[in-house]
């Protein structure tokens, strides 16, 4: 019988890729963004038309790449972030995997333009369906835009699975607010079929909440602050007369990034207990800053679940800084604003 195994080649194997990579629009965005962040931008615009089924573009004012780099980061797992086995248990950057924009490039017509701050030229890239169309110099501003146009053009199945635009710009606007209030020290904008929906000016973090949420939200804050030992903890819980009847601004980000957990979410509401309606909700933005050789972010391609070594004692300064923050609230000076 003759020999059947054969490597599948690099464009079947990253359209396979992008399937748990990319599930949706949003997910195409929270790569590009996370991509924007780790290039040091301090000022990002992204520009969706009908809920990113037809486009969605990140602009950022980051550190660029060279041209050899923007081919480069088109292939799987080249990544500029991780290098060795070790660089694994100190990770800093949102990325390391190397295959979001591998998987968005397969799965979608592709362009990068990208300039180092040094460079009196940038690169453009485009790209359809893994394939590269084009590679030319091109002026343009210092940074990297990348526009991804047609999202599962050549994956019917997938595109037919895609819902509403409602839902799917609901999940696209969920994915940036995480990334705006995990990074508020760096300008966002979101435009939506030519309309500007969020406009975040650079701040502080109680002034991004009220950014995003409302003014509302300014009498709502407890602030929150805990070390122990490896571990810190810093943010916002939302005061308990002001919890709402449905979850959902609920935030925990372990070293900026988005996790979900209802290991931790449990935490927080065990500080509340005894001071919530029944089915009520409270709010919270909470950081959890922990050297990073005690969080494995590597369980899960999208990142959002992890896991600590040691659950529980992270559980129970979590707890004791949310008890902590709703014993002083009532006393607790108000805010200061003044970004
Ligand atoms: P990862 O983020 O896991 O490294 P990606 O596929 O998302 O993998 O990106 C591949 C590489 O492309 C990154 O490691 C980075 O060097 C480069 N890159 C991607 N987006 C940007 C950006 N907005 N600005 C500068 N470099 C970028
Ligand atoms: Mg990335």
């Amino acid at each position: 019988m003759p020999d059947i195994i054969r490597l599948l080649p690099d464009s079947l194997a990253n359209q396979i890729a992008a399937g748990e990579v990319v599930q949706r629009p949003a997910s195409a965005i929270k790569e590009l963004l996370e991509n924007s962040i780790d290039a040091g931008a301090t000022d990002i615009k992204v520009i969706i038309k009908e809920a990113g089924k037809t486009l969605m573009q990140v602009m950022d004012n980051g550190k660029g790449m060279s041209e050899t780099d923007a081919r480069m980061s088109l292939e799987r797992h080249a990544t500029s972030k991780i290098s060795k086995t070790e660089d694994l248990f100190s990770i800093r950057t949102m990325g390391f995997r190397g295959e979001a924009l591998a998987s968005m490039a397969a799965v979608s017509q592709l362009e990068i333009k990208t300039r180092q701050p040094d460079a009196e030229l940038g690169t453009l890239l485009y790209v359809e369906a893994s394939e590269v169309k084009k590679q030319e110099p091109v002026a343009c501003e210092q940074g990297t835009s990348i526009c991804i146009k047609n999202l599962f053009y050549n994956v019917p199945a997938r595109r037919n699975f895609l819902k509403s635009n409602g839902v799917e710009m609901k999940h696209i606007t969920d994915e940036f607010q995480r990334v705006a209030l995990a990074n508020p020290e760096v300008a966002f904008s979101l435009y939506q079929n030519d309309l500007e929906t969020y406009n975040l000016p650079a701040g502080k973090l109680s002034q991004r909440i009220v950014n995003l949420f409302g003014k509302n939200y300014k009498e709502q804050l407890a602030s929150c602050h805990e070390e122990a030992g490896e571990i810190s903890i810093h943010g916002y819980i939302g005061k308990p007369e002001f919890a709402k009847k449905t979850r959902g601004e609920q935030f925990f980000f372990v070293n900026k990034r988005f996790v979900r957990s209802n290991y931790l979410n449990h935490a927080v509401m065990n500080a509340f207990e005894g001071l919530l309606a029944e089915g009520s909700f409270p709010f919270y933005v909470l950081f959890i800053e922990i050297d990073p050789i005690h969080v494995d972010v590597n369980v899960h391609p999208t990142k959002t679940e992890i896991k600590f070594d040691d659950e529980r004692t992270v559980y129970a300064i979590v707890r004791a800084a949310a008890k902590q923050a709703l014993a002083t609230h009532n006393i607790t000076p108000a805010l200061d604003f003044s970004a």
